[in-house]
């Protein structure tokens, strides 16, 4: 098994100074429903009879163009313009690091500003990219309230749910950082795959537990499906879950999106403890939302994820308990090697193990690849991310705050 490196190989480049926009603490337009962003124009005076059409207009500029500036709305007049930026802000998070893997996994750690109450907060957030599709993997909470003990991000506390503006704006930014909006020019210093590949595929699985921040990321994922918008299919977008069982069934009623289950054991007392949710919420029933889960077929199914603990859950006993469990239910099951973090006690099971148990579910019908670890030396593989706002130096935080009291932070 790979031995962590950290950065050996990898570019880090560390962004220069946040462009001043990205401070304000105006709303965002970002992430926000057709009808609120209608409702939010109305209070700053456009008339009842022009607000769908200006929704319309502000709704392709910022996510079939991705504009991230008003000024680069052509045909919005520039009265409109002045008061849109007098009010609101459709500025990108701060790049506070850029890295980019020796397998060329790119890892971004983002500043959001405080809008309103609140400290400035740091995500990361992962793009993957892969023979024929690019995988952007997005943070949902900064830091988490469970505790998975085989996790890292499960060390850190929650810090606080993210914004629906801030689950979209990684796409967003993403997709800036990768050339990715049609009909746009590339950002100077932006990083574009040689191939052309780019943001095909969504996971909300970075950091933090998706299903307890439900109604943000409800709210960004019809954004990011929209199709007169973002665009992507919702058959593309994988919402992975520890198991907040009322929230699956919430999940497949109002979003619809693909899902996957961290099951990582099969059994109760085990599972109590690799995924304490599972006091709560245990297999029987978190089995039960699955069988409920809307429009399962072969092409629609499940992702079980199953990480790979030596000697903890890798037994060929686990593997037969395992496809047992999962009997009737469309399911792929994706087995991950144990990443590892500084810290842990947990071991990756050997190679060889994980052969033979993808082996044995291969052999009872079931599609079971082992996930390559991507982007191990930039600490960028699941479960190892980790935001480094606990980190946060304190010299960057009193200067990040020293540039809002002074109104260097305000759009101009
Ligand atoms: N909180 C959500 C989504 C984020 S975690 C969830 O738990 O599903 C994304 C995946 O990485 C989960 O399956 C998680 O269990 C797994 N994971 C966490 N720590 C890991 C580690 N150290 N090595 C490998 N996978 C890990
Ligand atoms: Fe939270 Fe998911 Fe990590 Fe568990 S595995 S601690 S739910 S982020």
């Amino acid at each position: 098994m790979a031995t962590l490196d950290f950065l050996n190989g990898a570019e880090t480049a560390t962004a220069k100074p946040a462009p001043k926009a990205g401070l304000a603490e105006k709303p965002s337009l970002i992430g926000l429903s057709r009808e609120d962003m209608g409702k939010a124009l109305v209070e700053k005076g456009v008339s009842e009879r022009q607000v769908k059409m200006r929704v319309s207009q502000l709704w392709h500029w910022l996510y079939v163009r991705g504009v991230s500036d008003f000024d680069h709305m052509l045909n919005v007049s520039k009265d409109m313009r002045e008061m849109l930026k007098e009010h609101f802000t459709i500025a990108r998070p701060e790049i506070v690091e850029e890295q980019v893997s020796n397998d060329g996994t790119r890892k971004w750690l983002l500043r959001f500003p405080p809008r309103g109450a609140g400290r400035p907060v740091e995500v990361e957030t992962v793009y993957i990219p892969e023979e024929g599709r690019g995988t952007l993997c997005i943070s949902s909470q900064v830091g988490c309230t469970l505790t998975c003990s085989f996790c890292h991000t499960g060390t850190q506390k929650l810090v606080r749910n993210l914004t629906a503006e801030e689950v979209l704006a990684q796409l967003l930014l993403a997709r800036d950082r990768l050339g990715d909006f049609p009909d746009r020019e590339t950002p100077a210093g932006a990083i574009v795959p040689n191939d052309g590949r780019k943001v095909s595929n969504i996971v909300m699985m970075g950091m933090g537990e998706p299903l307890y921040n439900f109604e943000n990321v409800k709210q960004a994922l019809l954004i990011a499906t929209d199709g007169d918008g973002l665009s992507l299919s919702k058959r593309r977008v994988t919402l992975s879950t520890s198991g907040v069982v009322p929230e699956i069934y919430r999940t497949g009623e109002e979003i619809g999106v693909m899902l996957a289950i961290s099951l990582h054991a099969v059994r109760d007392e085990l599972r109590d403890m690799l995924v304490p949710i599972n006091k709560k919420y245990p297999l029987k029933e978190l089995l039960e939302a699955c069988r409920a889960y809307p429009s399962l077929s072969n092409a629609r199914r499940i992702t079980f994820e199953y990480v790979m603990l030596k000697d903890v859950n890798d037994s060929l006993e686990d593997a037969k308990l395992l496809t047992q469990l999962l009997k009737g239910i469309p399911a792929k099951i994706n087995l991950i090697p144990f990443n590892p973090w500084p810290g842990t006690n947990y071991q990756c099971s050997d190679w060889e193990q994980i052969e033979k148990f993808a082996d044995f579910i291969n052999q009872a019908g079931y599609a079971s690849p082992i996930r390559t670890p991507r982007g191990r030396d930039i600490l960028a593989a699941c479960g190892q991310l980790k935001s480094e706002s606990e980190r946060m130096r304190k010299v960057d935080r009193m200067a990040y705050e020293a540039m809002m009291i002074a109104g260097h932070g305000e759009d101009d």
